[in-house]
């Protein structure tokens, strides 16, 4: 008989890691990275400019097949940057998902704009189109070619669906839904470097992609980010928005908008070049991974999450769907007792204090799936 035996996952986590310690997910360094650095350092050229920057953004158009790249020093200002440029302005709303990370949501909350909550899909765990149609059908309208909140007569400036775990929502339909409602579409493929729907890199469907680089998503610069388009003036304008607003000039400082100092260090961007050199690497290693849990979950009571249909993974991060709310405690209790990191999904962002009174739906699926999700230590194994 199948038992449910924590013990036993416990055990065998260990084990693939050879440690009684595990992490959730840890960097993994086995390319230029120690070259490039000292390169950097050797260059004096530690700072806002230089190659590895222009580097790392061409790399990410090759990765993403854009046409344009732009470095930044985080995830969370690439996803403000990105929603401003997209045109969203103080009092209007964007429509994203209540289950993800709290960057998501404050990157709205920056523009003085206002999130709102529509559920997601059970497998992909991202934004559904379904319950984007639903929704603009039933409070949208357009008049004068934006569309319009009828509740509450704001503007629906943007849609930011996200890519849980590096799994692909259904980011064709989604765009597909908001061409007809006007509504232009940013996508947070800060998880899913690597991933792609159909073919098709994630960050690349909406008007704009922004990307992380954080320690503990799949390669990282120690902190950093990107904005990735296909609109070539939107990418100039989010480099330039970036980098203080200045006019180019060999000794004046003129700048011609309120900007900011968003730019990814050389240093970091040097560590970033490496990283990306080792993405197919790091996908094979983290594949193996994966596999091996499903081996064993097939022998063990627990449900491994499976890829969703269409998604070509880059096995961030491995979960577990637990049968309750209580058995998902229990595991969290018991694994992080004995030194394994596991962690729930995150908590959904209108039960957070700043965001209790924004407009949602149903959130049947994202409260189904906050109950139960945990996630596995995932780093690739050496
Ligand atoms: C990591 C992450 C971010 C933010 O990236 P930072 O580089 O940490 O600012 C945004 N959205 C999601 C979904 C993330 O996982």
């Amino acid at each position: 008989m199948k038992k449910c035996n924590i013990d036993n996952t416990v055990n065998f986590i260990k084990k693939m890691y050879g440690s009684n310690e595990v992490y959730l997910h840890e960097p993994r360094f086995f390319g230029n990275e120690k070259k490039y650095l000292l390169e950097t350092i050797e260059s004096t050229f530690v700072s806002s400019v230089g190659p590895f920057v222009d580097e790392f953004e061409k790399k990410m158009c090759s990765i993403t097949e854009t046409k344009k790249a732009v470095a930044v020093s985080n995830g969370t200002c690439a996803l403000q940057v990105a929603l401003q440029l997209a045109g969203v302005k103080m009092g209007d709303e964007v429509i994203t998902q209540a289950l993800t990370f709290v960057a998501t949501a404050n990157s709205i909350s920056y523009l003085k704009a206002f999130p709102v909550f529509v559920d997601v899909d059970l497998d992909t765990m991202g934004l559904s189109p379904d319950a984007l149609e639903q929704f603009l059908t039933k409070n949208a309208k357009i008049l004068n070619n934006k569309c319009i909140n009828k509740n509450t007569g704001n503007i629906i400036a943007a849609c930011l669906p996200m890519h849980t775990f590096g799994f692909m929502c259904r980011i064709d339909k989604i765009v597909e839904i908001c061409n007809e409602w006007k509504i232009p579409v940013v996508e947070d493929a800060a998880e899913a470097l690597g991933s792609k729907y159909n073919g098709k890199s994630a960050g690349s469907f909406g008007l704009m992609g922004t990307y992380s680089l954080n320690g503990n998503k799949i390669v990282t610069s120690g902190g950093g980010g990107a904005i990735t388009t296909n609109n070539k003036k939107i990418g100039n304008q989010a480099k330039h928005l970036t980098t203080t607003a200045k006019i180019p000039h060999q000794w004046e400082y003129t700048h011609d908008k309120l900007g900011y100092n968003f730019r990814l260090p050389n240093l970091n961007a040097a560590l970033a070049c490496a990283q990306l050199e080792q993405l197919e690497k790091m996908k094979k290693s983290k594949q193996e991974v994966y596999e091996k849990y499903e081996e064993f979950f097939k022998e063990n009571d627990i449900d491994l999450v499976k890829i969703p249909n269409g998604t070509n993974w880059n096995y961030w991060l491995t979960s577990i769907m637990l049968k309750s709310e209580k058995d998902r405690n229990k595991f969290l209790k018991e694994s992080n007792k004995c030194g394994i990191m596991s962690r729930p999904i995150w908590t959904l962002m209108y039960r957070l204090p700043m965001y209790k009174k924004c407009v949602r739906d149903s959130q049947k699926n994202a409260e189904f799936l906050e109950k139960r999700i945990v996630n596995l230590p995932s780093s690739a194994i050496l």
